[in-house]
């Protein structure tokens, strides 16, 4: 899949926030973040979506998911989380590569349009940041055992 975006920062061909990466998963942050924090989930391998992807990658994504979120609680405080995951043009799906949106907000707040949110591009000082503190929690994370 040589035109996938997601395919594409996987092989580092596109540069990205990275804060998780293992034998199967890579995580990094949403270049139009939803909230601060918005992070990306996704297979190494290429799947369109949950019919199609293996169960061991789904099964991937969703171990680092949890990882990820304890860290994201640990770097930015107690936070609630969305994750959402996207399948088809119907629902708004725009990137064709699996993914799984880890979607955090500090406090309440308004409700969130989880199918359907605008595109705007976020600070990228602020993604950097909030990346790298994800990432060092992630790090710092030494109870948990990595998961392939
Ligand atoms: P969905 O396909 O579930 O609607 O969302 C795709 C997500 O990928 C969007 O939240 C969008 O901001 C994000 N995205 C699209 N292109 C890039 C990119 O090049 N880099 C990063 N970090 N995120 C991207
Ligand atoms: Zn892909």
């Amino acid at each position: 899949m040589d035109e996938c975006i997601f395919c594409k920062i996987v092989k580092g061909d596109i540069p990205s926030v990275k804060i998780y990466e293992n034998g199967h998963v890579f995580a990094f942050m949403d270049i139009n973040p939803v909230s601060d924090g918005h992070a990306l989930v996704i297979p190494k391998k290429h799947a369109q979506n949950l019919w199609e992807i293996p169960e061991e990658d789904l099964s991937a994504v969703h171990t680092a998911s949890k990882k990820i979120v304890r860290a994201m609680t640990r770097a930015m405080g107690p936070v609630s989380v969305a994750t959402v995951q996207l399948n088809g043009r119907g629902v708004n799906q725009v990137v064709m590569h699996y993914h799984l949106h880890l979607i955090p907000r500090a406090s309440d707040g308004e409700a969130l349009n989880l199918t359907a949110w605008e595109m705007i591009p976020g600070d990228m000082e602020a993604i950097n940041r909030n990346g790298a503190a994800i990432a060092a929690a992630i790090e710092n994370d030494k109870d948990q055992k990595e998961s392939k």
